[in-house]
């Protein structure tokens, strides 16, 4: 099998949607977008950074490569319209490894109703590269940002927080029901999903808000996968990233009834914390205050 061959596959197993047009076989795909606010986004993901192909398996990497980008979505509220792929596969056991990644996209493509409608297929001596872009419409709320926190406004997450080396990284569950769910209840202000760390990605909402925040120790959800070792449980909450949970401004009066209802079903919100006028990231553990690093994952740049 080779390019040709393995794109005639694809083309043959992926399902459509009533708003793909022109799906894979043509030079573009063709999307009926319901709102000219179309969301955009992409993420890359390469094997001995993102992923180890030989501990996690191709389906497990291929499933991943799209949930990441559809917490993307969640995270601005949005519902997800389709997808498009880009693969660097390595030149030994190309064919398998290409219908693994994308069996592992389908199921989640179809839970989603995220239709593949492209991509682009190489092979080189390099490991698994893969890249995915994902089209989205916005939810009922409009586009939701990082930048609409305001002081007084409660923080609320999504689920529980830490340990996700220990597998949920791979298999965990894109928020996108909950993000659209949470619309019909509140109108959520600012909202971010946790890649880099509960204290990294709340940093950024107080950036974009230009405003601080203030966590609370014994209100952050920790994760039963966490393990205590150098590190407390709470610093696995704050920093080990890969949640992938949802991390939401909203007004005083929405998070009461919020917390009150928790009208997410099966998923937890929690107030872990509350946005201020004042700039900088803050900690309390039982009344002392103390300054945390809004610090997350980041790939570092090189100078040579
Ligand atoms: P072109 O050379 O015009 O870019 P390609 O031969 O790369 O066309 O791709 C042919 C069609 O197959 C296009 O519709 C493209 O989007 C789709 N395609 C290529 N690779 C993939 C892939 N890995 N997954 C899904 N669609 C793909
Ligand atoms: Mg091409």
């Amino acid at each position: 099998m080779a390019e040709f061959e393995y794109i005639r596959w694809v083309r043959e197993r992926v399902r459509s949607s009533d708003r793909v047009r022109v799906g894979i076989g043509d030079d573009c795909a063709i999307l009926d977008v319901p709102d000219p606010r179309v969301l955009v986004t992409t993420d890359m993901l390469m094997d001995g950074v993102h992923f180890v192909l030989a501990d996690a398996g191709p389906r497990r990497v291929g499933r991943k490569a799209l949930a990441v980008n559809l917490s993307d979505i969640a995270s601005m509220g949005g519902r997800p319209l389709a997808a498009v792929v880009s693969v660097a596969l390595p030149r030994r056991g190309t064919q398998q490894l290409a219908e693994e990644l994308l069996r592992g996209m389908e199921t989640l493509a179809e839970e989603f109703a995220c239709p593949l409608i492209g991509g682009d297929t190489n092979t080189w001596n390099g490991p698994l590269v893969l890249s995915l872009t994902v089209l989205g419409e916005p939810g009922p709320c409009g586009p939701i940002l990082r930048s609409g926190a305001k002081p007084g406004d409660w923080l609320l997450v999504t689920g529980s927080l830490g340990g996700s080396l220990a597998g949920k990284h791979l298999d965990f569950t894109p928020r996108v029901r909950e993000a659209l769910e949470l619309q019909k209840h509140c109108t959520p202000r600012a909202m971010i999903d946790l890649s880099d760390g509960l204290a990294g990605d709340v940093g950024h909402l107080c950036d974009e808000s230009h405003c601080g925040a203030i966590l609370a120790a014994d209100a952050i959800p920790i994760d039963a996968a966490v393990q205590a070792d150098r590190q407390t449980p709470l610093e696995h909450a704050l920093r080990d990233g890969e949640d992938f949970e949802l991390a939401i401004a909203v007004a005083p009066e929405d998070g009461n009834r919020l917390m009150r209802e928790q009208p997410l079903p099966g998923v937890r919100l929690t107030r872990v914390g509350d946005f201020r006028a004042e700039l900088g990231l803050w900690l309390d553990e039982g009344g002392k205050r103390r300054r945390l690093e809004p610090r997350g994952y980041e790939h570092p740049f090189e100078e040579t």
